[in-house]
């Protein structure tokens, strides 16, 4: 292991759970990569910190190998040791932690979902830790992210400054706060840390029930910075329906606190290299757009004898937050439109795929609708750039990916007003928004006369504006999604945290 060397940006390391392609359930993968290319690209030295999980894809990962440390870190009273492997991914260093524990911590096949997550996840925001102690890396930020990895907050200031690891500010982001990982408190003390003293109102506890600690809640009240991916979702979460029960803890921190729109991958996501499209395409040159809609249509057996017809479609994992009964209502509304549909999506509570699955069976071999419920990396490139409408019909959502992406390959988003999608996708019948920024049809009320009420002016639009709906496409493609612009504000928040501490450190 070597320190850090000096160069002109800051140090920034990354614990993170997740991180695409190499290892990614959902949105947190994609943002910890695309925002450290980002800030990569502005000058700063980047690393991040992973699990060394048996399901990782290996084959997107450069140049790995075991270095020639052992790195030793506490559980349940006793120290084990860790292998570390190093590797590129995207042009990203990463550290991949191995810990050699007979519970064969990141040996399960998946990422998430096991009964010991919050004590394997614990351990792991601790080894991380001892990483760069040992190390002697000196961040200058140490950003973490979710429940997953917000025990680094406490563990940083608990017990990691007295060890000497002190040049950094803690950052942590919260992609969603449906996930808390609150747990009984005395599972606490697996990371050594102390259940006395955290398990208070202001500090740990969880706000709903005083014998359980919330990680994120530590993460909130130990961070120098907090933030979550969207304006709108910020406001959300602290009010008594958005907040989960942290409302009052966010309030409190408030001035700490703050909401970052997400911006995507334009280097992954990009309808002119895609190599995953049947045809390449860019806004002057649309043919190949009908190209990928064609080709789709082909290979998942749909009806192609009209190129005009309107093709839906949405990716997603089911899960209640999607809207998964509005998803359902909208294939419904679009066969009664004359519409096509597509829907890839896949879930991990088992009723809802067993719901869908019936649905697709239902629709097997029929001409308008396909189902298909499994993750498929390439399949969604392929959709997304076909498509002409997107549906997003979110209950909740924090920021939101997919609507950036659709857009990106001229697909008209179709969303609910909430969260990032409000900050992202304006009614091209809003009035009250500049004419330039509208850019899809959106609803407020999450129910199917919501749907329907910007479904059908969707396909309106559609079927009797043809020139202005080529214009929305090109419009929509040409909106700058990059991370540019976000990685900024990130990179103006380090700022004002690491200058706040050195005059705190003066005085
Ligand atoms: P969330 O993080 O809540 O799942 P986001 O919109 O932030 O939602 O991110 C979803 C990401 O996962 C997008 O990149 C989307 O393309 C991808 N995705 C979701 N479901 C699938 C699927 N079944 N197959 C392929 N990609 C998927």
């Amino acid at each position: 292991l070597t320190t850090s060397p000096t160069r002109p940006g800051f140090h920034i390391i990354h614990i993170a759970a997740e991180m695409a392609p190499v290892a990614k359930v959902g949105g947190l993968g994609d943002v910890v990569t695309g925002l450290s290319k980002a800030l990569q690209k502005k000058g700063h030295l980047v690393e991040i910190v992973l699990p060394k999980y048996d399901c990782l894809k290996y084959d997107c990962i450069g140049d790995l190998r075991a270095l020639d440390v052992v790195v030793e870190s506490y559980f349940d009273g006793q120290l084990f040791k860790n292998k570390v492997w190093v590797g590129t991914v995207e042009g990203l260093p990463v550290y991949f932690i191995e810990p050699h524990h007979p519970n064969k911590f990141f040996w399960r096949g998946q990422y998430y979902g096991e009964s010991d997550d919050f004590k394997r996840f614990s351990f792991f925001s601790r080894a991380a830790l001892e990483l760069i102690l040992q190390a002697g890396k000196k961040p200058d930020i140490i950003h973490c992210h979710d429940w997953q990895t917000a025990f680094v907050a406490p563990l940083y200031w608990d017990l990691y400054i007295h060890k000497g690891l002190n040049s950094a500010q803690i950052c942590f982001t919260c992609h969603n706060f449906e996930y808390q990982g609150a747990a009984p408190a005395s599972d606490l003390a697996s990371c050594g840390l102390d259940v006395h003293q955290l398990n208070k109102p202001d500090r740990m506890q969880d706000n709903l029930a005083r014998d359980r600690v919330n990680p994120v809640k530590g993460a909130i009240v130990f961070s120098n910075i907090v933030t979550t991916v969207s304006p709108t979702y910020a406001q959300e979460v602290c009010t008594a329906e958005g907040g989960r029960g942290l409302q009052t803890t966010l309030n409190s921190h408030s001035k700490k606190f703050v909401g970052i729109l997400n911006g995507i991958d334009t280097d992954v996501w990009n309808p002119a290299t895609d190599g995953f499209l049947k045809a390449q395409y860019n806004v002057d040159d649309l043919q190949g757009k009908l190209e990928n809609k064609i080709a789709i249509r082909k290979q998942l057996g749909l009806l192609s004898d009209n190129a005009k017809q309107p093709l839906v479609s949405c990716i997603t994992r089911l899960v209640p937050q999607k809207g998964v009964n509005l998803i359902r209502h909208a294939i419904h509304r679009t066969l009664e439109l004359g519409g096509q549909f597509i829907l890839l999506g896949s879930s991990p509570v088992s009723q809802i795929q067993r719901e869908f699955e019936s649905m697709a069976n239902h629709f097997q071999s029929h001409p308008h609708i396909r189902l298909i419920l499994k993750y498929d990396e390439a399949l969604s490139h392929s959709i997304y750039a076909a498509s002409d409408m997107f549906i997003i019909p979110s209950i909740f959502e924090p920021c939101g990916l997919t609507q950036m992406i659709a857009m990106r390959y001229g697909s008209v988003p179709i969303t609910r007003q909430t969260g990032g999608l409000n900050d992202s996708v304006f009614d091209v019948d809003d009035d009250m928004v500049p004419v330039r920024f509208r850019n899809g049809f959106t609803f407020l009320t999450p129910d199917e006369q919501g749907v329907n009420s910007a479904l059908d002016r969707a396909f309106n639009y559609y079927a009797n504006n043809g020139e202005s709906w080529q214009q929305l496409v090109q419009k929509d493609m040409t909106i700058d999604f990059s991370w540019d612009s976000s990685a900024s504000q990130y990179e103006e928040l380090y700022e004002k945290s690491v200058a706040r501490a050195r005059v705190v450190h003066r005085t």
